[in-house]
């Protein structure tokens, strides 16, 4: 084993600075647009123009999808469905009720430890799952005194910050450099966590100012990435991990019918992600989110899909399988290796 002396360097990022942002503001909104990229007629897809969730995706992202496939996994994860209308019981607008989680603008507790603070609220990416789709963003902006650092500064039993959004990762590097820069200051802040699915559409937001800020920080950085299909990992995404391979990686998904409720699908996502350097955390059951019930998976196969994982991956490869119930203490284990027989 070579001798432990101090942190290696920060890795460098393959991108100049400001090329995330050109990307994103090229960002695919025009289902036209969206379907020649992929070449297919309107009359292949069940899509739809007029919604209340606008069409969102980058083009970094757009490339990865497979050419006249109307079932692409990918693709089924940002094109507005006719089905998003459909007014299905149990649904609703926030299923979580986050709405009672709300501790100070923009800040989110339901844990012991750990608070959630709303960074931006945008993505650079609209997930038709997405179960903040309803979420009122505006009533939680951050100016950039980012107020809601005064309550996390004023409770010592908050052991890590968990940034998110909307993708955290939207702020510009001089701003997301000003809010961690702060957080660092914060003494019973130990860990410092970002949920982003900036890396996985745009790799090119892996910059080397970002990389910088992170990597000066006295808490340990946490990077929890959203790959919910292992077509989503490109090679320029495997540079961009490798970029932030000093951090803890790890990664969250959604099961949701259509794009990875399939064993096979499942088990190639977690070897590809350890492939790029992270490890599986979570595989979120769907919330009840209006809009969003097309993409349903019942617990009954979730289980079983589940159990189909672990007999072809090692324990480490797998990720746990979670409910969120509002109320609860933690998120909820659904246990289906228990009785694996
Ligand atoms: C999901 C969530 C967390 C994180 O939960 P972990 O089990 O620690 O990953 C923290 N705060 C809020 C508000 C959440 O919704
Ligand atoms: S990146 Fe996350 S928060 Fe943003 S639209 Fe997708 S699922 Fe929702």
């Amino acid at each position: 084993m070579p001798p432990l002396d101090g942190p290696a360097p920060a890795s460098a990022s393959p991108w100049p600075a400001e090329d995330w942002r050109r990307e994103l503001a090229r960002a695919v909104t025009d289902l036209e647009e969206l379907l020649s990229l992929v070449a297919l007629s309107a009359d292949r897809v069940d899509a739809i123009r007029e919604t209340d969730f606008a069409l969102r995706a980058p083009r970094p992202y757009i490339a990865r999808m497979r050419l006249g496939d109307p079932d692409d996994p990918l693709l089924r994860q940002v094109l507005p469905s006719a089905q998003e209308s459909a007014s299905v019981g149990g649904y609703g607008m926030d299923p979580l009720r986050e709405s009672s989680a709300v501790v100070d603008a923009g800040l989110l507790r339901k844990y012991q430890g750990r608070v959630l603070l709303i960074a931006a609220g945008a993505c650079a990416v609209n997930c038709r799952y997405c179960f903040r789709r309803h979420f009122p963003y505006t009533e939680h902006r951050q100016d950039s005194n980012f107020p809601a650092l005064e309550a996390i500064r004023g409770d010592s039993t908050i052991r890590e910050v968990i940034l998110s959004g909307g993708d955290p990762l939207m702020l510009k590097d001089s701003h997301f450099a000003a809010l961690v820069r702060r957080i660092g200051e914060i003494d019973h802040v130990r860990r410092v966590r970002i949920h982003t699915r900036l890396p996985v559409v745009i790799p090119q937001r892996v910059t080397a100012a970002l990389i910088d800020v992170l990597a000066s920080l006295r808490q340990q950085v946490v990077i929890v990435l959203h790959f919910n299909h292992g077509n989503e990992l490109d090679r320029d995404c495997i540079r961009a991990l490798a970029a932030l391979g000093r951090f803890t990686l790890l990664n969250q998904s959604v099961l949701l019918r259509g794009v990875n409720d399939d064993a096979d699908a499942l088990v190639e996502l977690s070897e590809r992600l350890f492939a790029a350097g992270i490890l599986p955390y979570y595989l979120h059951m769907p919330d009840a989110v209006a809009g969003t019930a097309h993409f349903d998976v019942s617990e009954a196969e979730a289980k079983a899909l589940h159990r189909r994982m672990a007999a072809r991956l090692p324990g480490y490869l797998m990720p746990r399988l979670v409910r969120e119930t509002p109320g609860k203490p933690a998120k909820e284990m659904l246990d289906s290796l228990s009785n694996f027989i």
